[in-house]
Parts: structure tokens; C-alpha cells; sequence
């Protein structure tokens, strides 16, 4: 987790600086996310992982979110599209970037075992009671999304542009993007140059960020996949933002190229 709050934190400030964040003293900003884990975003992650919610019915995880980017210093609108959140930091000329993190659970009962298992149960849409679990690791998504706020905000001065934090609901129902466009989500905030998202993957060694062609979304980000090489070879600007994005069709359980796994990820 602690490379993913590194990875966008670091995208942002390259796609909002035209350049890499290599200046910015990469061992600093990391030295920086593993203190405020110890500090603050761990017990995060924990309360987060404890206590998941469906889809389209997120209203704690979306409190918290808000508060939470509120505190960081962000301008935050809530109910957008139902219970997303939106946080905006507007800090002078540059890009619009937009930086994605979705937030719902699934209806699942946790096996793990661990001291901070889900044992939440939840009333769904349609009446009845379900065992919800962030088995998706969701929990991963808003927890590193709080600590890539935090990090931005604090070395706002070593950037300038406009960011937009989407916290969004109901990605497992694959209806909460729909329901913040449909809301206005681009009108209101404004339309972003650039988007970062990235989705946790078990099938990936702990620390390994692998990109991938994210064709679906109208983003400037275009790669097709992740290489070392790459990273050393791409567009100036991109290098470190391509290190950071692993957007969700990476992801083993919710890979729509194969139906058993999608139906797993995303129960009807
Ligand atoms: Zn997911």
C-alpha cells in the first residue's frame, strides 16, 4: 500500500509539473508515506478492511472518506451519484487530474482468520441480510487514496494544477462511475486531462505495480503494458505516473476476460 500512496502521489506531481518527481527526492516522499502509515493510515486501513459496505449503500465508508480529505484539506462535495465523495484542490495553473479510488465491499463472509476479519452484515437493496467482506480490496483503494492526499498536499508547493479525488461507489454493481457522470460529476468538477486509478492484485508479487491499456476510459494514459524498460524509455512526463497505474482490468478476481473469475469478483 505504502507504493501505491508513492505511485499516484508521485503520478500527480508529474502529470501537474511536466516532469518526473525524481527532483522531489524519492526517498524523502517515501521515508514521508511509511511514517504517516505508522501514524495514521494503517489504523485506517484496519477500520476500513473491518467494516465494509455494499454497493450503492457506502454511507460510513463515504463519511469517513469525506472527513478524511476534508482533514487532509481538500474542498469536499458529498453525494455525488448517490454516496460518492469528491474532493477538489485547486493550486494554481496546470492539468486537471483526476485520481479514482472505489469503496464499496462484497457480499462475502471473511474466512481469514486475521484479528481485524470483516464480520459486518449489511441489509442489501434487495431486503435481505449479507455477510460483507472488502474482498476486493477496496479497503487498499480509500485507505491509499487518503495517504496520496496527504502527501500531495503537503508538498503542494512543489506542484501546481487542479486535482480532482473521486471516491466512487458501487464499482462491484459496475454502476457508481455511471451514477457520478450521470450527476454531473464533469460539469461540476470539470473534465480531467489526465485519470489515475489502480486496482490491488493478488496475482502480483507484494510491492510489483504492473500497468495496463486502459482503452476504456477517455484518459491520456495509454499504456499497453509495464515494463522496467519502459519506465526508463517512455515520455518524460509519464515514467513515474506509468509506475503507479494498474487499472482494474489487471486485477485476477474482476478480469473480464474470464467469466468465472468476473462472477467471483462480482456476485450478481
Ligand atoms: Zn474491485
Amino acid at each position: 500500500m505504502r507504493k501505491a500512496i508513492f505511485g499516484l502521489a508521485a503520478s500527480a506531481m508529474a502529470l501537474t509539473w511536466g516532469a518526473t518527481p525524481a527532483a522531489a527526492d524519492p526517498a524523502a516522499v517515501k521515508q514521508a508515506v511509511a511514517a504517516d502509515y505508522d501514524s495514521h493510515l494503517e489504523d485506517l486501513f484496519l477500520h476500513f478492511h473491518a467494516n465494509p459496505e455494499l454497493s450503492f449503500l457506502e454511507t460510513a465508508t463515504a463519511a469517513r472518506m469525506a472527513a478524511e480529505l476534508r482533514a487532509a484539506g481538500l474542498e469536499v462535495t458529498e453525494g455525488v451519484g448517490g454516496t460518492g465523495v469528491v474532493g477538489m484542490v485547486r493550486n494554481g495553473d496546470g492539468p486537471l487530474i483526476l485520481l479514482r479510488a472505489d469503496m464499496d465491499g462484497l457480499p462475502l463472509p471473511e474466512k481469514t482468520g486475521l484479528d481485524y476479519a470483516s464480520t459486518a452484515t449489511q441489509v442489501g437493496q434487495d431486503g435481505q441480510e449479507y455477510p460483507v467482506m472488502h474482498a476486493c480490496g477496496h479497503d487498499v483503494h480509500i485507505t491509499s487514496m487518503v495517504g496520496t492526499a496527504r502527501r500531495l498536499m503537503a508538498t503542494r508547493d512543489q506542484w501546481s494544477g487542479t486535482l480532482m479525488f473521486v471516491v466512487q461507489p458501487a464499482e462491484e454493481r459496475v454502476g457508481g462511475a455511471a451514477a457520478m457522470l450521470e450527476d454531473g460529476l464533469y460539469d461540476r468538477f470539470g473534465t480531467p486531462d489526465y485519470a489515475l486509478a489502480f486496482h490491488v492484485a493478488s496475482i502480483l508479487p507484494a510491492g510489483k505495480i504492473r500497468p495496463r491499456k486502459a482503452s476504456s476510459i477517455p484518459a491520456r494514459i495509454r499504456s499497453t503494458s509495464w515494463s522496467p524498460g519502459w519506465a526508463r524509455t517512455g515520455p518524460a512526463p509519464m515514467r513515474a505516473a506509468i509506475r503507479s497505474i494498474s487499472p482494474r482490468r489487471s486485477s485476477p478476481r474482476c478480469n473480464r476476460s474470464s467469466a468465472a473469475r468476473w462472477s467471483r469478483c462480482h456476485p450478481p
